[in-house]
């Protein structure tokens, strides 16, 4: 081995540690969410958790998951809008909105960019993480086994959500 050759592999060897080592922190370092920049609406971790409840709290900013067949608006069946619980984004429409039979409000499409996406590969699997477009909350995952017309299940977190009946919306 020349000394050139060293050189050249000891650099690649720091920079492929100095790599994954940023990888392990960026997975690490608190909400997945902060470490995905910037959206329109920002609060700190603290003003967050004032803003919500515990359980909202959990769901939004920890990417948590309520428990199957929780929440109320999982069987929610009124004409309205569903708003995103931490900024009040409109995010999905009861027009979208279908009995997946899973215990989780579940829609085939969300409303025209309310909504962001990213590869979640938590748990041992390789999911679609969908959040609010406006203030990055965690709402819940899309599946590939939806109604037509699109085949998508948005399966959401009925706690990230609130439900706005149209006879609200409108007076
Ligand atoms: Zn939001």
């Amino acid at each position: 081995m020349t000394r050139r050759q060293f050189l050249y592999g000891g650099a690649a060897l720091i920079g492929a540690s100095a790599f994954v080592g940023s990888m392990f922190q960026r997975r690490t370092a608190g909400s997945a969410i902060a470490a995905e920049g910037s959206f329109p609406v920002t609060k700190t971790d603290a003003e967050w958790r004032a803003a919500l409840s515990d359980a909202q709290y959990n769901v939004l900013r920890q990417e948590g998951t309520e428990r199957a067949f929780t929440s109320p608006l999982d069987t929610e069946k009124r004409t309205g809008m569903f708003h995103c619980a931490g900024c009040d984004n409109a995010v999905y429409s009861s027009e979208k909105k279908y009995d997946s039979g899973t215990g989780w409000p579940s829609f085939w499409e969300a409303e025209a960019n309310a909504i962001g996406t990213k590869v979640d590969n938590t748990l041992f699997m390789t999911r679609t993480e969908c959040h609010c477009a406006r203030c990055g909350g965690h709402l819940g995952h899309i599946f590939d086994d939806g109604p037509q017309p699109t085949g998508k299940r948005h399966c959401i977190n009925g706690v990230a959500m609130n439900f706005k009946p149209r006879d609200a919306v409108a007076g």
